[in-house]
Order: structure tokens, then C-alpha cells, then sequence
């Protein structure tokens, strides 16, 4: 099986080479399902896998714009269409310098299963440009996106392709990108979600993606008769996912101990709760990607350049990045007794890691599973924009808790093995991936 799993990768390294984020995650999922395409032989003969991993399409743009002191600045601008199999293509855009094309790739196709997953008819993709909103004015974010939709715009639709927001992209650049759209297109649709509440933005989209991940692991910790209540809980980053994943671990009786960014780790033993939460919503609006300021201004410890990883936690929930959880740390939560680790970020466990966590038998649950809530409530949103309603937030709350649940019954029924644990990555993979290929079968060769 693993020669099949090999011989499949080698094609994929040499059609796309110098793309190792986006092998990683094709090698993830491709691992999972070699099992199933030997019992199923419709999928090798539909070359499932083959399509599967070949984006429909990939639009790369130059992005140009006039700063504040009046110089021109060049970047890159992407949107990688996926599939587009169960539904119009869905995803973030993440602005950051890090991003090319290998990350957006890797985004995209994570996408297509995590959306396969939601319930909801959404295909996969990904956007973004290696623009980075850090220290930049609000005039000179609201240049670029102007640019950046302009060209975009020719590609994108409310059935056709539906971005949203992503590392980098919030309610800001989402507003200006949205202005650009409806100015030139002259027309007010749900072409992007995670708007404003006043223009069409859903309630709880903001908090969704963070919400979502807590509502996965108490379904995670149910099955083992536990639940978030008391436990002791670290978590790294500090941005969207990480603020949701505080909020309501808290509410549900955790201590949360830890968030982290860029510049290092806190540790706060009394828990983040009350101000503190709110407080991680002005740090992020301050932009200055500073966890210490946390450390200063509530007297807790800073530990500069280092991860989360070595506090004794029960369960860990990484929201920063792809990759910022490896081999080490994973030994540390291991050593440290955890139950429980799940994603909140896209891929922030490397493969070394996740087969320790998966070899130790602990719950792990893998982000297009666990932090699907995001993109789900983004569908939510889709919804309501088409029928020119909106829901109250306790109507959208509970769709999102319902849709965790299905998640992580699709997990378990995909996922279990004969011994009984559940291995959340084969299931998340083979119930996302059954969807979409019998889909691709449906619809022939196109
Ligand atoms: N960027 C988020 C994700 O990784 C949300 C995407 C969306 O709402 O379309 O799922």
C-alpha cells in the first residue's frame, strides 16, 4: 500500500515541484485513502486521484498600488479554484508575506474535504498575495484591496466563487475588497462572506471558526466520557481562532493558560477569562502582533520565541500556522499527559507530530475536521444572503454546534479502527474525499 501511496507522490512531486506545503498535504490525505481506491476500483478508474489533486484552475495577477509616500509597490495576487465538485468554490484569502503559491495550494485543496465536510454545498479554494497588512495604514490596505478586487473580480460570483477571510484578512480588508466589488460590478451580492453585520455579514462569523474547535473537541472528550470542564487547556496564537477558542473554552469550564504569537508564549495560570479575552481583540486591533504586551499589562510570564508546547495541559489547541507544532513538542504533550489535541490552524501539526499523537492513541483531530466551523458559518452566511434574511445569533449558534457534531460523526463512522480508537485524520479524509469523488463521478469527465 505505501509503494502505491509512494509511486503516486513521485508524480505529484515532479508535476509541481519546489512545492513542499503543498505535498505534505497531499501526502496526508493521499495516505488515508489508498485503502479505500483498493476496494473501490471506480475511483482509479474515474482517475479520481489524478483530477483530484489538479486545481481546476490557478488565476496569478500582479498587484499594483501607490503607498502613503506616493511609491509604487508590485505583488503577487492568486486565487486557486480547486473544485469545484459539490458546489461553488469557497475559501479564504490570506494576505501575508509568507504566502505563494505552494501554501495556497496546500489551503485550497485542505479546503475541498473541509467544505465536503460541513454538510454544506461548497467546492474548495484558496486566494491571497504576499501583501502584509503589518505596520501598513488603513488607506494603504484599502489601495491594495481596491487593486487586488479589481482584477479579481473577473473571476468570482456569489455561484460561482466566494472568498473570505483568512490570516490577514478580516472585517477591514474584507469591507474595502466588498466596496471595490459592488462599485465596479454594480451589484450587492454575497460574493464574500465574513462582512459586516450592517451589510450582510452573518452574527457569529466572527467567532466561528474558535467556537467550532471547542464544540469539536467536547464532542472528541464526550466520547471518552470527559468533558472541557476543569480542564487545563494551552492554546497558541492570539488572532481570530485563537479569541473563539478562548471564549468558549472558558464558558464551558476550561482554564486556558496560554496564547501565543510571533514574538513568544504567555503563560497565565489563573486563566484567560473576563477582560483578558476582550483584551485579545485590542491587541489585534493594535496590529503590533505583540503577545508580551498581554504579559505587561496583566503581570503574567512572557517567554520570548518560544511555543506553548512545554506547559502541562490537558488538551492543546494550536490556532497559529501551518507547521508551528513538531516532533518535539509533540514528545513534550505526550510526556505531559494531554488527551486531547485539536487544530484550530490549517496544518500546525507537521507529519512527525501527528504520528506521534496518532501512535500514542490520544484524541487528535486534524484542522479541515476541527476548524471547519469557520467556513461553515461562512455557508451559513451564503444562505442567508440568498434568501435576503438574517438569522439571530442563537439560530446561527446552534446550525454551527449541529454541524461540529455531523463532522465528528462522519469522523467516527470513517475513522474508527478495529481496536476502537478513532483515527480522525483517515476519517476526516475518507468521508470529505467519498463526497467529492462520487460527485466527480456523477458529473463525468469534465
Ligand atoms: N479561512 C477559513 C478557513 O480556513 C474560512 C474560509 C471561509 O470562510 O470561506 O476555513
Amino acid at each position: 500500500m505505501s509503494s502505491a501511496v509512494d509511486a503516486f507522490m513521485e508524480q505529484v512531486k515532479t508535476k509541481n515541484p519546489g512545492q513542499p506545503e503543498f505535498h505534505q498535504a497531499v501526502f496526508e490525505v493521499v495516505s488515508s485513502l489508498m485503502p479505500v481506491i483498493e476496494k473501490n476500483p471506480k475511483y482509479d478508474e474515474y482517475k479520481i486521484l489524478e483530477r483530484i489533486v489538479e486545481p481546476e484552475r490557478v488565476i496569478m495577477f500582479r498587484v499594483n498600488w501607490v503607498d502613503d509616500k506616493g511609491e509604487i509597490q508590485v505583488n503577487r495576487g492568486y486565487r486557486v479554484q480547486f473544485n469545484s465538485a459539490i458546489g461553488p468554490y469557497k475559501g479564504g484569502l490570506r494576505f501575508h508575506r509568507s504566502v505563494n503559491l505552494s501554501i495556497l495550494k496546500f489551503l485550497g485543496f485542505e479546503q475541498i474535504f473541509k467544505n465536503a465536510l460541513t454538510t454544506l454545498p461548497m467546492g474548495g479554494g484558496k486566494g491571497g498575495s504576499d501583501f502584509d497588512p503589518k505596520g501598513k495604514s488603513d488607506n494603504e490596505v484599502m489601495k491594495f484591496c481596491q487593486s487586488f478586487m479589481t482584477e479579481l473580480l473577473k473571476y468570482i460570483g456569489p455561484n460561482t466563487d466566494v472568498p473570505a477571510g483568512d490570516i490577514g484578512v478580516g472585517g477591514r480588508e474584507i469591507g474595502y475588497l466588498f466596496g471595490q466589488y459592488k462599485r465596479i460590478r454594480g451589484e450587492f451580492t454575497g460574493v464574500l462572506t465574513g462582512k459586516g453585520r450592517n451589510w450582510g455579514g452573518s452574527i457569529v462569523r466572527p467567532e466561528a471558526t474558535g467556537f467550532g474547535v471547542i464544540y469539536f473537541t467536547e464532542e472528541m472528550l464526550k466520547s471518552k466520557g470527559e468533558s472541557l470542564d476543569g480542564k487545563t487547556v494551552a492554546i497558541s496564537g492570539f488572532g481570530n481562532v485563537a479569541w473563539g477558542a478562548v471564549t468558549k473554552a472558558t464558558a464551558l469550564g476550561a482554564n486556558v493558560v496560554t496564547i501565543s504569537g510571533p514574538d513568544g508564549y504567555i503563560y497565565d495560570k489563573d486563566g484567560i477569562k473576563g477582560e483578558k479575552i476582550d483584551y485579545m481583540l485590542e491587541m489585534r486591533a493594535s496590529r503590533r502582533d505583540k503577545v508580551k504586551d498581554y504579559a505587561d499589562k496583566f503581570g503574567v510570564e512572557f517567554f520570548p520565541g518560544k511555543r506553548p508546547w512545554v506547559v502541562k495541559a490537558d488538551v492543546c489547541v494550536p490556532c497559529a500556522t501551518q507547521n508551528e507544532l513538531g516532533k518535539d513538542d509533540a514528545e513534550n504533550i505526550i510526556k505531559n499527559g494531554a488527551i486531547a489535541v485539536c487544530e484550530g490552524a490549517n496544518m500546525p501539526c507537521t507529519p512527525e507530530a501527528t504520528e506521534i499523537f496518532i501512535n500514542n492513541k490520544i484524541l487528535y483531530a486534524p484542522g479541515k475536521a476541527a476548524n471547519a466551523g469557520g467556513v461553515s458559518v461562512s455557508g451559513l452566511e451564503m444562505t442567508q444572503n440568498a434568501m435576503h434574511i438574517g438569522w439571530t445569533a442563537e439560530e446561527v449558534d446552534s446550525k454551527l454546534h449541529s454541524i461540529m457534531q455531523a463532522i465528528h460523526a462522519q469522523c467516527v463512522e470513517y475513522g474508527t479502527e478495529p481496536d476502537g480508537y478513532v483515527n480522525y485524520v483517515n476519517g476526516a479524509n475518507i468521508a470529505g474525499f467519498i463526497k467529492v469523488a462520487d460527485s466527480m463521478i456523477d458529473q463525468g469527465v469534465v
